[in-house]
């Protein structure tokens, strides 16, 4: 599926990851799902990764109950986690796809000596043994 974004949000998202060097930044997308989708907010989290949080991210389950309630409340749904790749390539890592869930847009936003670089978003395959890419549309 397509995934859509205001520039706006996208800058938002990049904020974060700046002011998150050198560890991994991470947050929730929330939005509307019909052919596409539309991201309409994007959620700071924490990352409460207990080691190594420059090339993985945690997000406290609680903080995630919290935030579906919020989305519902907004008639949305989360549709994703975005979380930052310091230094590295805006693909999944090991990690990302030992913890992934289902049916939620991983926003990778990768940086190179502390500049945005790129951002991509996944999938996760049925098997669960991979992502596919998904198209990103900034308007
Ligand atoms: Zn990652």
């Amino acid at each position: 599926m397509t995934i859509i974004f205001s520039h706006a949000l996208v800058r938002k998202m990049w904020a974060h990851v700046k002011q998150g060097l050198p560890e991994e930044c991470c947050g929730f997308l929330l939005g509307e799902t019909n052919e596409m989708q539309y991201v309409k907010k994007a959620i700071r989290a924490k990352n409460v990764a207990k080691t190594s949080r420059e090339t993985k991210f945690v997000i406290d389950p609680r903080e995630f109950m919290k935030v579906e309630k919020m989305a519902k409340s907004a008639k949305l749904d989360i549709i994703g986690i975005y979380h930052s790749h310091p230094n590295g390539r805006a693909e999944p890592s090991k990690f990302d796809l030992e913890v992934a869930w289902p049916s939620y847009s991983y926003i990778i936003l990768s940086v190179l000596h502390s500049k945005p670089f790129k951002l991509l978003s996944w999938v996760l395959n049925e098997d669960r043994r991979g992502f596919n890419p998904e198209e990103v549309v900034v308007l």
